[in-house]
């Protein structure tokens, strides 16, 4: 086992590309890589590849994992799931960023452990918007709206699981976003979850539509929606990066499975309620308000019970993750 041991050490040194040469200058630290064939043969994958060989397949008895060559885009278990940087083919070898393997893989499939002391009992739920801030609009229908009307349902649902709730705003107010984990905070709450719909303007903006769950990017690591290398410094959110992306893997493979909304992805941001968090958070962009199918579900009360429904079952999958004995 120590020459096993020794030998992927080895080889993790070797495989450590330095991107920061085929890249423009950036602020953001070289990219370090990890061979995804090595890393499925330490973690019990098979490997096998597809489509002409620009598809790496992984699979265990558990799971099954899709990268693509030049893509930030993989599945895992059928869930669109962004990476922080595309995969890289060099010969027959697939490289993934080493910050996704860490921040990532390695925490979706082994999930941190809590102590029996400490379990999940306050949720804190931040409606989107507010007061002068009425967030996307679109006709008649404003997004602050609907984010409440979720909150409430969704206080609903979880209180009936069990839970302590903390309603961030219960009224029509706007409250800043740098309060918002300050309150989450004071409250004791152990997660964070913040509700928003989106909307999408431009040419295309009828066929855009589904579910995005975020949370927060890692440090040095580019946002989801950013475009090029934006690179990024720490923030508080981040000492909960591995409870952090599992809580979204949970929410969102819920919603996913449990609403109509298609998957728009698992993905990373450095939003500002997120930045500042002292505990576990993601934030929920439950659909497009653009979008005729999504607003459905939005403006009708099904429809927002069923994904508070979906956001209550991903929160108790995480719990039963995270508070699992050996
Ligand atoms: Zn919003």
């Amino acid at each position: 086992m120590v020459r096993r041991s020794f030998l992927l050490l080895l080889l993790s040194l070797i495989l450590q590309v330095d991107a920061a040469n085929s890249r423009r200058p950036t602020r953001s630290a070289p990219v370090s890589y990890t061979d995804l064939g090595a890393w499925a043969k330490a973690n019990g994958y098979r490997t096998s590849q597809e489509r002409d060989s620009k598809e790496l397949n992984l699979t265990n008895r558990a799971s099954r994992l899709i990268f693509r060559a030049q893509a930030q885009r993989m599945s895992l278990d059928g869930l669109d799931v962004r990476l922080t940087a595309p995969v890289r083919q060099v010969g027959n070898s697939f490289l993934i960023a080493s910050r996704d393997v860490e921040t990532l893989l390695n925490p979706i499939l082994n999930p941190p452990r809590r102590t029996a002391r400490n379990p999940i009992r306050t949720i804190a739920i931040s409606a989107g918007h507010g007061g002068k801030d009425p967030g996307h609009v679109e006709g008649r229908h404003q997004e602050k709206r609907y984010t409440l009307l979720l909150a409430r349902n969704l206080q609903r649902q979880l209180i009936g699981a069990g839970f302590k709730v903390i309603l961030i705003r219960d009224v029509d107010a706007f409250i800043d976003l740098d309060d918002r984990p300050a309150r989450a905070a004071k409250s004791k709450a152990d997660l964070f979850v913040s509700l928003h719909f989106n909307g999408f303007e431009g040419p295309g903006a009828r066929q855009v539509s589904g579910a995005e769950t975020y949370c927060l990017t890692p440090a040095g690591a580019s946002s989801t929606n950013d475009t090029g290398n934006n690179g990024g410094g720490s923030y508080p959110g981040n000492r909960f990066n591995s409870d952090n992306i599992v809580l979204a893997h949970e929410i969102h493979r819920a919603i996913v499975e449990g609403t109509p909304l298609p998957d728009r992805g698992l993905r990373r941001a450095r939003f500002r309620e997120l930045t500042l968090l002292k505990m576990p958070g993601v934030l929920v962009e439950g659909g497009y308000m653009t979008h005729p199918t999504d607003a459905a579900s939005i403006y009708l009360v099904e429809g927002r019970t069923r994904l508070a429904r979906a956001i209550t079952d991903g929160i108790l999958s995480y719990k039963r993750l995270v508070e699992r004995k050996r």
